[in-house]
């Protein structure tokens, strides 16, 4: 396929790693890169760990878009896609290749009350500020990015409600058992499980049943929506997220999408992914350029992500369907590790907690479809890759 303009519509790590992708593999084609806001392109993990305990203040993507020859169009959102052309709050822009990596935008809640959501640099600047000592904090939701804030706010002396509707922390990432793992993490926090919020108002929180939670503070942590409205009249399939091959390539021809927003088939697992991650938005668009470009590339790694919590490192690698066999390794209370394993012990996902070493042995076993011997595997000695039999 011949393509010499390219549009990027959403200039987070996705974006602009394409950008990097498509130059490096000798695209000489112009490229414009819209993006809504009106930084230039950062990595969001530091948001809500060093920008927001103040050892930082920005994280930006270390990239030079003048020397790539790039069109970099901060503070323009695309509004609508029709095939060819891209409509922006500053007008129409027409391409021949289109990448889609508009990311993912934070759920909240009903109610009047200010609720802080953490997705952007503005985001964190405006919750750093007010998290200061004594400050009254509910934080709506115990995932992956409630518990960092958690920690956070922990840190910084204020007085700390988590509210949580599953039965523990970290539910739907990783299931009640791992999350039952992470409860004791939160010392000194009024974590309140099984709890439901009915709305955000003035001065706190409202739960279902009535109770009034007083609070400074509000941070929505529940969870993100593929940012794909701009995308609802367009010709494209769109299912949670936009939809794309093996190779990042929807529905639409000359449109590929990558990171946060686009829900790939992955020939591994045999099922549609969109993992909300670093690594992919760093990583895949490896291929989407390549795709994009005409070149035959395909999309299909061991899904890897990070947090740290509560003086914590979690590294999960894999992908694991509900059902599978949970073998644990190491101290409960220390450093410990969870291994899914198939019925036929096959490992399909590792989650290390501060246990390096299994994450990275754990992500190669999986990749190569490694079986591991069950019984080896609970001497936390015995490195993983010894395990396999
Ligand atoms: P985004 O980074 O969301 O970038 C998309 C960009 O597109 C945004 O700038 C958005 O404004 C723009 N955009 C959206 N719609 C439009 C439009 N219509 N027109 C123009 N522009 C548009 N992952 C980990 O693995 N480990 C971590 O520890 C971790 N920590 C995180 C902490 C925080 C606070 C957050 C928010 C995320 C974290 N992640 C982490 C997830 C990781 O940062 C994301 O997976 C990654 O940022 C996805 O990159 P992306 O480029 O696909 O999307």
């Amino acid at each position: 396929m011949n393509v010499n303009q390219v549009v990027v519509v959403g200039a987070g790590l996705a974006g602009v790693r394409t950008v990097e992708v498509l130059r490096g593999r000798g695209h000489t084609g112009r490229i414009t890169l819209i993006g809504q806001e009106r930084h230039r392109p950062y990595d969001r993990p530091p948001l809500s760990k060093a920008v927001l305990k103040g050892e930082a203040d920005t994280s930006f993507v270390d990239t030079d878009l003048d020397a790539l020859g790039v069109d970099f169009l901060p503070g323009v959102g695309a509004k609508s896609l029709r095939a060819g052309v891209v409509e922006t709050t500053e007008g129409e822009i027409a391409y021949d290749g289109l990448v889609i990596a508009t990311g993912a935008d934070p759920i909240r809640l009903p109610g009047d009350g200010l609720q802080h959501v953490l997705r952007t640099l503005d985001d964190a600047h405006e919750l750093r500020a007010v998290l200061v000592p004594g400050a009254r904090v509910t934080i709506i939701g115990a995932g992956w990015i409630g518990a960092e804030v958690a920690t956070a706010a922990r840190r910084a002396g204020c007085a700390v409600t988590v509210v949580e509707s599953a039965p523990t922390p970290l539910a739907t990432a990783v299931g009640t058992e791992i999350g039952a793992r992470t409860r004791h993490w939160y010392d000194g926090i009024d974590l309140r499980l099984n709890t439901m919020v009915d709305s955000v108002d003035e001065g706190g929180v409202r739960l279902v049943g009535g109770e009034f939670v007083e609070s400074h503070v509000v941070v929505t942590g529940i969870g993100v929506r593929p940012a794909v409205e701009w995308l609802a009249g367009a010709d494209i399939d769109l299912h949670n997220g936009v939809v794309t091959d093996e190779h990042l390539r929807t529905s639409l021809p000359g449109v590929v999408a990558v990171g946060d927003c686009a829900a790939w088939w992955s020939r591994r697992w045999g099922t549609r992914l969109r993992v909300e991650h670093w690594d992919t938005a760093l990583n895949a668009p490896e291929v989407a350029a390549a795709s994009l470009l005409g070149e035959e590339a395909v999309y299909d790694p061991v899904p890897y992500f990070w947090s740290e919590q509560f003086g914590h490192m979690m590294q999960y690698t894999g992908h694991h369907p509900a059902g599978e066999r949970l073998i644990y390794r190491g101290d409960p209370e220390g450093k410990w590790s969870a291994v899914w394993l198939t019925a036929d012990d096959v490992v399909a996902a590792v989650l290390a907690v501060d246990r390096p070493r299994d994450y990275v042995q754990g992500r190669r076993i999986i990749a190569s479809g490694g079986r591991l011997d069950a019984e080896r595997l609970v001497d936390p000695e015995v490195p993983l890759r010894d395990c396999v039999v």
